[in-house]
């Protein structure tokens, strides 16, 4: 992975929704995100996110709505290789407010933190693995050359031996 000089923290992810808690339940808020290179968990970090987002305040919190476009790396489920892969993450997801059980809530301070959000989402939409490019060839199972960038000539030793055969009697 390359190593980055800077990145903004998580902090950067969180969005302050008092004004609409205390607009009451009807009122919505349209706004751009956009962050650049973000550690959005000890484990994922996004090279940016940027979409529009709507937050619309409900009878029991904010509903978070929004197409938050992203890159991030990641290792090439076929070679390892480490990529770097756009993904589109569809956002729907309620807020609650002073419901102690939901699984995303509004903190005391009115701050609404998108960073376990964009975590989970990135898990879905990266759950089957991602490939460095359609036709990845992957790795050779017997050397582990990644035949993505060299060849190499366990392949030879699979040959049918008829074949085996055949290529020493012309030789
Ligand atoms: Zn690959
Ligand atoms: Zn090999």
């Amino acid at each position: 992975m390359p190593v980055k000089e800077s990145y903004v923290s998580n902090r950067v992810l969180k969005i302050n929704v008092g004004f609409l808690l205390s607009a009451g339940p009807g009122h919505s808020h349209d706004t751009a995100f956009d962050v650049p290179l973000v550690r959005v968990a000890d484990d994922l970090m996004l090279e940016y996110v940027r979409g529009p987002l709507r937050l619309s305040r409900t009878s029991t919190g904010v509903l978070v709505q929004g197409q938050l476009e992203t890159s991030l790396h990641i290792e090439c489920v076929r070679c390892l290789d480490d990529v770097t892969v756009p993904v589109t993450l569809s956002i729907e997801e309620l807020y609650a407010y002073l419901t102690p059980a939901a699984e995303f809530q509004i903190q005391d301070d009115g701050n609404l933190d998108l960073a376990p959000l964009l975590r989970a989402e990135v898990m879905i939409a990266t759950t089957n693995g991602v490939l460095c490019r359609p036709d990845c060839k992957g790795l050779c199972p017997e050397c582990g050359t990644n035949w993505n960038h060299a060849s190499c000539s366990c392949a030879d030793a699979d040959i049918d031996p008829r074949l085996v055969a055949l290529k020493k009697f012309l030789e």
